[in-house]
């Protein structure tokens, strides 16, 4: 907190960003902090007594050197190009040196900005705690993320389908720049402005692309595998995003803006988790294809940057650009078998390692078998075979599949106990299901926010047993019908 505040950001030019205070949240209280994300940035254990943090962190007050500032960008939403979008409720304050390098903290609900568009700047103390819950969540499972530092509340009315009350997230991450920056040069003719982006990028994000032998490939390339290991992280906890817009993709391949995602309950590779998603497009087994289709507008994005004035005809350029691109379809498949054998517990590499998944995920499928639980009990096969068996009402089908898994495993000499505690260490017992963040919200509407708190300790140790089983379970019948929608 005492740390020395600069923002780089502000650098680029009056092009990329408009400076304007934030609009605070009035009477601010806190909800939550996370005391993993406060020792990120290297702040004392103190921090929120020290000077004036509720009011920082609500937006009503700054410290010396904080720029706050809204970036502009652009995007492609639900396939569509939806021209220019930007920060319409979040505001960089700043960036601090930490332990672990450069970090801009930004608040995310602390009023308008002109690229509010039809909204109100405000974020909803609902979707304020998925977010928080979710970034901490995915960090402690060890998926690339923005982070959380803490919550203000406030009894500020917001207007969504209900009157609800206006909350503020400060999010953390070295960088925000997303997919949707890039396009919105490129659509916009701003070339030189383009070009000092990517430049930016790389120099702060990415200098080892700057020794390649074009820079910029190099960063799309650098840019198209993180994606690729991103979606195989999502895919391999049962992680659905929701809101894949190229705006939502973070250049740095960090899961961003968390709103209507969700966590695989019983296993359905086309389930959908927001309910403003009719068609499917961000459906579970459609975000490997989409991080692809992202990549390409990303390419697309990238163009100018490779044929300008002395650079290559815009046929070469594109065609670097694709090629670059092709890595993915390799990068994906490999990147989730890999997590696959993990989460199976196999050491070696075998030619049916890939019928033994797909023959696994399609009885999983089939049976509608939780997916979190599933994998989970798949470690204890060996002692407790029929705590997994017991997911499949078809014994035949899955008798079949265990007794290739069990040759398998013994083809590489699988120690049972250790295969067990690997598996276990990949395999996590919590995730942030719907109703386990539905509860929290239910509690700090009506002013408790200790289930926030207990809540978000839980999913700082998602592969240890918790110690309130329910954490663990399957979703109450109560559950059944909760919805996740854009609104929030
Ligand atoms: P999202 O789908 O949440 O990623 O948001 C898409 C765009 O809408 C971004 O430009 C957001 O900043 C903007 N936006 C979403 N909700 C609000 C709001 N309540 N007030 C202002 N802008 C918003
Ligand atoms: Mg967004
Ligand atoms: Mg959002």
């Amino acid at each position: 907190m005492n740390a020395v505040w600069i923002n780089r950001y502000a650098s680029l030019g009056p092009e990329f960003f408009t400076e304007l205070p934030a609009t605070g949240l009035p009477s601010p209280h806190w909800v939550a902090q996370s005391p993993a994300c406060a020792e990120l940035l290297g702040f004392p254990a103190d921090w929120t007594e020290q000077g004036d943090a509720l009011n920082i962190f609500s937006g009503n007050t700054t410290l010396p050197g904080m720029r706050p500032l809204a970036t502009v960008y652009s995007g492609h939403q639900f396939g569509v190009w939806a021209g220019q979008l930007g920060d319409g409720r979040a505001l960089m304050l700043g960036e601090i040196e930490t332990p672990n390098g450069p970090m801009e903290l930004q608040l995310k609900g602390a009023g308008l900005t002109p690229y509010s568009r039809m909204g109100d700047g405000r974020a909803v103390l609902r979707s304020s705690i998925r977010e928080f819950l979710c970034s901490e969540a995915m960090a402690a499972l060890g998926i690339p993320t923005t982070r959380a530092l803490c919550i203000t509340g406030s009894a500020l009315p917001v207007r969504r389908e209900t009157i609800e009350t206006a909350a503020v997230v400060t999010r953390v991450a070295p960088s925000f720049i997303r997919f949707g920056h890039f396009e919105h040069f490129a659509h916009t003719g701003q070339h030189a402005a383009l070009k000092r982006l990517a430049d930016f990028f790389i120099e702060h994000h990415a200098p080892e692309c700057r020794e390649a032998e074009n820079p910029y490939v190099a960063l799309l390339d650098k840019v198209t595998r993180q994606t690729a290991s991103l979606m195989a992280d999502w895919h391999a906890v049962g992680f659905m995003h929701g809101v894949m817009n190229t705006d939502n993709m973070s250049l740095l391949g960090l899961t961003i803006d968390y709103g209507p995602f969700g966590f695989m309950d019983a296993f359905d590779p086309g389930h959908i988790c927001n309910h403003s998603d009719d068609r499917g497009r961000y459906a579970y087994g459609r975000q490997g294809n989409v991080g692809f289709w992202n990549l390409h507008a990303l390419a697309q994005a990238m163009l100018p940057l490779l044929s300008g004035d002395d650079g290559m005809s815009h046929d070469e350029a594109g065609e670097r650009l694709l090629a670059t691109l092709e890595t993915y379809k390799t990068a994906f498949p490999t990147e989730l078998m890999r997590r696959m054998r993990a989460k199976l517990g196999l050491l070696t590499e075998r030619a049916d390692d890939q019928a033994l998944v797909d023959d696994w995920l399609k009885l999983m499928a089939a049976a509608r078998a939780d997916f979190t639980i599933t994998f989970r009990r798949l470690a204890d096969f060996a002692t407790a075979p029929d705590a997994v068996r017991d997911h499949f009402l078809d014994r035949t089908a899955f008798d079949a599949w265990a007794q290739r898994y069990t040759e398998r495993l013994a083809a590489e000499g699988s120690d049972a106990a250790e295969r067990a505690a690997r598996m276990k260490r990949t395999n996590p017992a919590v995730v942030l299901r719907n109703h386990l963040a539905e509860n929290a919200i239910r509690a700090a509407s009506e002013g408790d926010f200790s289930e926030t708190t207990r809540l978000l300790k839980v999913l700082q140790s998602p592969y240890d047993e918790p110690a309130v089983a329910a954490d663990a379970a399957l979703p109450p019948e109560w559950a059944q019908g909760l919805e996740v929608s854009c609104s929030s």
